[in-house]
């Protein structure tokens, strides 16, 4: 073997240093995506980075957290709440459907002493999507903090922090914004810095640490990054956001409204026991279409069906104990389109018909179409 190295640059490797100045443009470029004056921390991890540390850093012993589970993520806020000492009030509603602003207004009343509420915008692994704006009004009456993952909503619907009163407003690029999985931000209200900064808890010299990052960064006037930058992740973030500025956030979003319309028309229209697994279209996530199986047919059986036919299709069985009666249509990113809605339908009724159920595939697509139209 040759003891040079080989002089073939590669397209990830042989990057020059991303500057300050570049990453500190990528975080103005997320701010106006979602339309805030907050400061925008991009954090070096997946979206749990982020979740995780928000809580840690805001919540302690001191608190009484409302946290609202409309589905998986809801429960592990919970969890680290609880582990954060915080005295937490969950709030479940059942995954067919959203939580109301009503309902927040209850807990309020019952226990006048909440002062956080954490809540998930839209749930890709249940399909529901819940109505902050509303919400948001709830909770500035009560002067609670208010913590939101809205990793599943930006790029598919409105996410708008500052208009609605989000003091920790958590994105992520990897579902509708069609960008990498490993880099993720928040936007953080002063009140929220206030809250942490009064926080002994609060983790700091630590990767879960939101204050390193203000007092590191921006308190710097982001002239120099605290750690290493994870370069390739922080390219893939600017080329997504630059490709949605290009089509136009609004374009993005009705392409991942349409999907979900003409996914829900479809399946109703497919028949075979299938149907949309969110009773209410208002409280039906733009982001991804959950159907609930007929009863005696496993989704995951269905699923393992249809993707043998069409390994393309955006399906998955739902997690866990969901996995028997959820099938999920993941019409995101680059499958937020006509075709892959199409596929979807064309296979599930396939697998459907496979499993001895009467469904009329070619009813399916021309109820998808008159829906996206
Ligand atoms: C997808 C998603 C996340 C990010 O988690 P991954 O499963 O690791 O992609 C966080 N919150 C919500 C509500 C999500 O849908």
């Amino acid at each position: 073997m040759s003891e040079e190295s080989s002089a073939v640059t590669h397209p990830f490797l042989d990057l020059t240093p991303l500057t300050a100045a570049r990453f500190a443009s990528i975080e103005d470029r997320v701010a106006r995506l979602l339309r805030t004056e907050q400061d925008v921390v991009i954090m070096q991890g997946e979206a749990l980075l982020p979740l995780e540390g928000a809580i840690r850093s805001a919540a302690g012993p001191g608190t009484t957290a409302l946290n609202v589970i409309t589905g998986p993520y809801g429960q592990t806020f919970g969890d680290w709440l609880r582990d954060c000492g915080a005295t937490v009030i969950d709030l479940a509603a059942p995954f067919h459907t959203a939580v109301t602003a009503e309902q927040i207004r209850e807990a309020f009343a019952e226990h006048p002493q909440i002062d956080f509420v954490s809540l998930v915008h839209a749930e890709a692994a249940t399909g529901n999507t819940n109505p902050v704006a509303e919400i948001g009004e709830a909770v500035r009456e009560q002067g609670a903090l208010f913590y939101l993952d809205a990793v599943a909503s930006i790029g598919a619907e409105p996410v708008l922090p500052d208009a609605w009163g989000v003091d920790l407003c958590v994105i992520g690029a990897q579902k509708a914004m069609g960008g990498p999985a490993g880099v993720s931000a928040v936007s953080v209200s002063e009140r929220a810095w206030a809250r942490m900064a009064a926080n002994p808890g609060a983790p700091r010299r630590s990767y879960l640490s939101l204050l390193d990052w203000k007092e590191r960064w921006l308190d710097g006037g982001r002239k120099a990054l605290p750690h290493a930058p994870a370069q390739l992740e922080m390219l893939a973030l600017e080329a997504c956001l630059e490709r949605i500025e290009a089509d136009g956030l609004d374009a993005v979003m009705a392409r991942h409204r349409r999907a979900a319309e003409a996914t829900r028309a479809g399946a109703r229209a497919l028949g075979g026991g299938l149907e949309p697994y969110v009773y209410e279209d208002r409280e039906a996530a733009p982001v991804a279409t959950t159907l609930r199986a007929p009863s005696g047919v496993p989704a995951s059986e269905l699923v393992v069906r249809a993707l043998e036919s069409d390994p393309a299709a955006p399906l998955a069985a739902g997690g866990g104990a969901l996995a028997k009666e959820m099938i999920r249509v993941n019409h995101y990113g680059v499958d937020a389109t006509q075709g892959a809605v199409r596929a979807s339908l064309a296979t599930l009724g396939g697998a459907l018909a496979s499993a001895g159920l009467r469904v009329d595939v070619e009813g399916a697509l021309r109820a998808a179409e008159a829906a996206w139209r």
